[in-house]
């Protein structure tokens, strides 16, 4: 089964990626950051707690992330979609949990595509989203400085954890958007006809 993880820093370009791959493999995204903002929007229990960590740019507890991935997946059961996961893992301790989940599924993660982004580009384009899409975590230089420091100290070990176990691709995420799907798809479209 194709289950997808996109892996990358903040301003990387996984959103926009996950975005048009599920046009184009008809993928049941999971994007965890895109679900936490959805607490808060629909104002559910955990909305103050969500707030707290996003506002400060810091990872949401897992008990919270872990329930809100698993209810994707029971939802996601009756249609047996490929996985596409977008922000999820972000630790160790999470990629751990999400393999345990998936073999409960019967199913694991085929590939892993990490955005390489140069430290420029990514604050040039959180600047730029903070702008066109007013996300507060991404309109404060120290809360971008907390959320990098975290991807570097805590999200890219997760790079060697799937590099072992040959899933790991590197894709230049420095290009433009239409570019960086084309190689995303190859990648896939590889990965299908093995
Ligand atoms: P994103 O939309 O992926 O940039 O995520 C926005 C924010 O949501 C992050 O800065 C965290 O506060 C929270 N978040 C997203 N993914 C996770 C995760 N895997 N674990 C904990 N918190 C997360």
């Amino acid at each position: 089964m194709l289950n997808i993880i996109l892996l990358g820093p903040p301003g990387s370009g996984k959103g926009t990626q996950a975005e048009l791959l599920v046009k184009k493999y008809n993928f049941f995204p999971i994007s965890l950051g895109a679900l936490l903002r959805k607490q808060i929007t629909e104002n559910t229990p955990h909305k103050a707690l969500v707030q707290e960590y996003i506002d400060n740019g810091q990872l949401v507890p897992d008990s919270l992330s872990f329930q809100l991935v698993v209810n994707q997946l029971v939802q996601n059961q009756s249609q047996g979609k490929p996985l596409l996961f977008d922000g999820f893992p972000r630790t160790m301790d999470q990629a751990a949990f999400l393999d345990g989940l998936l073999i409960k599924h019967n199913t694991k993660i085929s590939s892993v595509i990490l955005l390489d982004v140069s430290h420029e580009t990514l604050l040039q384009r959180l600047k730029d989203r903070a702008t066109i899409q007013g996300r507060s975590d991404d309109q404060d230089d120290q809360k971008i400085t907390t959320r990098m420091h975290i991807y570097a100290e805590q999200t890219l070990p997760i790079a060697n954890y799937y590099q072992a176990q040959h899933k790991l691709y590197r894709v230049d995420g420095a290009q433009n958007p239409e570019q960086v799907v084309k190689a995303i798809e190859k990648i896939i479209d590889r990965w299908i006809k093995k």
